[in-house]
């Protein structure tokens, strides 16, 4: 009979060797390594932790966040903001007056990002183009200016680009072809091909993945993870699944923080330079959620500058979401013991150079 020491040792060699294949990229370890718990999660912790500090420094990342607004025509089973989830009286537009107030809050504070936020709806567009404007006229304190608006028309991606716009977020959500249609509505191709769109008219693009989805298997975790490291973009995330209560999966159970985490480190270890979030929707798991995706190796906090009002009728996740304020950020960062870069350009400086070196080049987009 192995004495409790010696499991332990075994334990740790084998989360060892399943550490080191993900460094190297093998993606046939990736669902050993969600079901991590105890001394092998730590193990996997720490590595991601090491990874990140070794690539990046030991630094994060403040972005500041202006939600458009919560129009939106998709109807995501997931989502509280879905078509017809939010009353007409409850819909709001930003004015120019409060977008320009928000981002010159943000550039007030110790913040790297200016990110523009909303729900997919082309009436956002000339909004956009103002709010990223704004941001971007902030030179020569250049901050870098993303965006997450969902799908919009090509012109509008060119013109956002041409406006000073640097980076979009475009999250697939679960590679899964049927889990995707059935969730989100439309095919996974779609979502794909704006992706590629953005891509090649030069933004530096960021996609992510759902943990915990209802119909979602570990192994489909798994796929997503290594879906999301091929597609090569410079930011990487992955949030739990939270049951929002305006939703049609209300009753369904939460995405599990743990795996959650160990997404965050897989991430990590086979994409070392990413920038990855710690979501907010961490800490509707429990307590001390975006610490604890820091200490699983994510490097990036949003903090919340969107009107008081407005803000409050963002329902992203759930309607009493986790509304991130700055002395929260820069408290979980302490404790994580990382410091605020004070780089205004959040993306390594590889990736950097893809946006700078853009040349246009074929593209393709499923017309909305
Ligand atoms: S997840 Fe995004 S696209 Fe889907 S309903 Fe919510 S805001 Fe709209």
């Amino acid at each position: 009979m192995f004495a409790p020491w010696a499991s332990k040792m075994i334990s740790m060699r084998s989360s060892q060797e399943i550490v080191t294949a993900l460094e190297e990229g093998e993606p046939g370890r990736i669902l050993d390594a969600l079901k991590f718990r105890g001394v092998d999660q730590q193990a996997l912790f720490k590595a991601a932790r090491e990874a990140r500090d070794r690539v990046l420094g030991h630094s994060a990342i403040l972005r500041g966040v202006v939600e458009l607004t919560n129009l939106c025509r998709m109807s995501c089973l997931y989502c509280p903001m879905r078509r017809g989830g939010v009353a007409a009286e409850e819909h709001y537009l930003l004015s120019q007056d409060l977008i320009a107030a928000a981002i010159e809050r943000i550039c007030a504070d110790p913040i790297n990002v200016v990110s523009l936020q909303s729900g997919e709806t082309p009436r956002v567009a000339e909004l956009a183009i103002f709010a990223t404007r704004v941001a971007a006229a902030k030179a020569p304190d250049r901050r870098e200016v993303l965006l997450c608006l969902g799908k919009q028309e090509l012109q509008v991606y060119e013109d956002l680009r041409a406006s000073g716009a640097d980076s979009y977020i475009m999250k697939f959500e679960t590679s899964d072809v049927r889990l995707h249609e059935t969730l989100r509505g439309e095919p996974l191709e779609t979502r794909l091909s704006h992706i590629r769109a953005l891509q090649s008219i030069g933004f530096a693009v960021g996609t992510g993945s759902i943990v915990g989805l209802p119909g979602q298997p570990l192994e489909s975790v798994a796929d997503d993870i290594q879906f999301g490291v091929a597609l090569g973009t410079a930011m990487l995330s992955v949030s739990p699944f939270i049951p929002g209560e305006r939703t049609p999966l209300r009753h369904a159970k939460m995405g599990d923080r743990d795996t959650t985490l160990n997404a965050i480190s897989i991430m990590r270890l086979m994409s070392p330079a990413a920038t990855i979030p710690t979501v907010s929707a961490l800490e509707l798991t429990g307590g001390d959620g975006q610490l604890a995706g820091l200490m699983a190796g994510a490097n990036v906090v949003t903090v919340n500058y969107t009107p008081s009002r407005e803000a409050g009728l963002y329902h992203i996740y759930r309607e009493n979401r986790f509304r991130v304020p700055l002395d929260h950020a820069l408290r979980v960062i302490d404790l994580a013991n990382l410091s605020c870069t004070e780089d205004h350009m959040s993306l390594p400086s590889a990736n950097r150079g893809a946006i700078k070196a853009h040349q246009p080049e074929q593209r393709t987009i499923v017309e909305m």
